[in-house]
């Protein structure tokens, strides 16, 4: 395993791995603090892929103004100890200056489906997400490149950026990672003391009695929305920020649910941390196909 910090040595090692040695090469894109939902993704890129290269990015441009850009956990040599144990095969671990050297002017914006949600409450979040995915994959030209369920908008972004700027890179989703309590992991978790930690539980307590719901008959997403709305209520360290029932493909808010694949996605702090979390209803509908709205 190697670990690299400089693009231009990234460049050079993945495109001898694609030209000389003729191999698929997978991308894990992470912003580091790795758990078991990172590893996943590593797992299933070691399965498919004859080179696995995993980025350690903590992404500036992806956080807004008075976010947590600072704090977020760092430790890359935690990080490389892991990676060790999953045979990947290389690293790319850069500086900011690296992905954004002085003068960088050019950013990437998906229409639409970053202006919802996630783009709403955190503005310029996908522009960063965007632009850097587009650097990392013109650094390394990924066959394939890993993404969790567990950021559904992004994974739908990122399939979009993928089709309309023709990246030669296919996208592959896979499910969200939970502890036995439910709680989806995250490198955010570790903000949570014991007693956020218990409390965040309710976010996915309320999408799995929303799926409950559903599965009795439920079709009016302003029921679920209120039913999810209501559990998490009832937790007085949570505070809701948004819970919406859209179609799961295009985001396109529903009003009564039919056969389509529907995501019911949420977002809390708990304490001072934001957490979010997001199921699929009917998922067999949901293709992962580019839907246009
Ligand atoms: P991050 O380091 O938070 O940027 O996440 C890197 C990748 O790991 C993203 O594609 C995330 O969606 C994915 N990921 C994060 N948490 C989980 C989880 N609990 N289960 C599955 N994938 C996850």
């Amino acid at each position: 395993m190697e670990i690299i910090n400089r693009r231009q040595r990234m460049t050079s090692v993945a495109r001898k791995v694609r030209r000389e040695q003729d191999k698929t090469i997978g991308l894990v894109p992470t912003m580091g603090a790795l758990h078991e939902g990172h590893l996943s993704l590593v797992r299933e890129a070691r399965r498919m892929c004859d080179v696995v290269v995993v980025s350690i990015f903590v992404n500036p441009t992806q956080f807004a103004p008075g976010e947590d850009f600072e704090r977020y956990p760092r430790d890359l040599t935690k990080d490389t100890t892991i990676l060790a144990d999953y045979n990947v095969d290389y690293i790319f671990a850069p500086t900011p200056e690296e992905i954004y050297p002085k003068g960088f002017a050019t950013y990437v914006n998906v229409e639409g489906l970053a202006d919802q949600l996630e783009g709403a409450a955190r503005p310029g979040h996908f522009r960063g997400v965007a632009t850097v995915l587009t650097v990392l994959f013109h650094i390394i030209r990924p066959d394939f490149a890993y993404f969790g369920q567990k950021d559904a908008q992004q994974t739908l972004i990122v399939k979009r950026l993928v089709r309309d700027l023709a990246f030669d890179t296919e996208i592959v989703v896979l499910p969200t990672v939970r502890e036995d309590s439910g709680l989806a992991l995250s490198s955010r978790n570790a903000y949570l003391n014991g007693e956020d930690r218990r409390a965040a539980t309710i976010l996915y307590r309320a999408l799995a009695r929303a799926e409950a719901a559903y599965l009795s008959g439920e079709r009016s997403a302003r029921k679920l929305a209120e039913g999810v709305r209501a559990e998490i209520e009832r937790e007085p360290r949570a505070r809701l920020e948004y819970v919406s029932v859209t179609d799961a493909d295009t985001l396109e808010r529903l009003d009564k649910l039919d056969d389509r694949a529907v995501l019911i996605a949420v977002a809390a702090r708990i304490g001072q941390t934001r957490l979010i979390d997001n199921i699929v209803l009917n998922k067999q509908k949901g293709t992962g196909a580019l839907k246009m709205p």
